[in-house]
């Protein structure tokens, strides 16, 4: 089941070595033995899964998950290089799909995102369906939503449950612009109304200690997902205590 907490999501992309993947992981358990009203999602590399998910395992914590960064379209067969969902069920409970990064660098686009869905679900990962637009221009709730349905357009209103969205508009990931906390508020309210309840709504883009509580004071920003600040210790940790302090709602 999806936590009712706040979620809060680290992206490592391709950026850690093992050591590092390692020292973050351990430093984010040791921190959130004291926290028990967030959940933690780390999405690391392909290759250090297995590692990370050993060392977490030696003393598991029920609020800290692993997830995947991507996984293929295909289930199995002759496709080389490419990592299929049945082949990481047994590591992760989550896995990112339909980041921006898929779409820019590797033209995955709305079918392909579709397709990962379905493979996720089928094998009982839980998808982070990334989701945004490209300029701030734009940028309009009707967009975000039509967007989103399209890529959802084959799966059954009763996966909802299974299925969190991270709103992150392109321009502001890895560019230090984030995004207006009512405006994210706004797009996950409308998600919500148009599509599910049941929809947990993230919030991506350069989010870090300082703006993490603007988005986690928001009735509907289910939690945040993190890149560059996820790729240190410290910052991290501390975005995840913002979120486990349980900030007033004024949403
Ligand atoms: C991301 O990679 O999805 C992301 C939000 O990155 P950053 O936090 O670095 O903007």
């Amino acid at each position: 089941m999806i936590s009712e907490h706040p979620i809060i999501v680290a992206n490592w992309k391709m950026n850690t070595t093992l050591a590092d993947a390692i020292i973050i992981a351990s430093s984010v358990r040791k921190a959130l033995e004291e926290m028990h009203h967030v959940e933690v999602i780390l999405c690391p590399e392909f290759v250090w899964l297995y590692p990370v998910k050993e060392k977490l395992s030696k003393f598991p914590l029920s609020n800290l998950k692993i997830g995947a960064q991507n996984i293929s379209q295909f289930d199995n067969g002759s496709y080389t290089g490419e990592i299929s969902a049945q082949m990481i069920k047994n590591l992760v409970q989550f896995v990112i799909l339909g980041h921006s990064e898929r779409i820019s660098n590797f033209d995955e686009d709305e079918n392909t995102t579709n397709k990962k869905i379905k493979l996720a679900l089928d094998h009982d990962i839980y998808p982070i369906v990334c989701v945004g637009e490209r300029t701030k221009s734009e940028t309009s709730v009707t967009f975000v939503v039509n967007k989103l349905k399209r890529i959802l357009k084959t799966i059954s209103h009763e996966e909802y449950q299974n299925i969190l969205i991270a709103y992150e508009p392109i321009w502001a990931i890895g560019t230090d612009k984030e995004a207006e906390s009512d405006y994210v508020d706004e797009v996950a309210k409308k998600i919500k109304e148009e599509l599910s309840d049941d929809l947990k709504v993230l919030y991506g883009g350069s989010v870090d200690s300082e703006n993490a509580s603007n988005y986690l004071i928001h009735r509907h920003i289910d939690g945040l997902l993190v890149g560059r600040a996820s790729l240190k210790a410290r910052e991290f940790v501390e975005i995840c205590s913002l979120a486990n302090g349980g900030c007033d709602d004024i949403g």
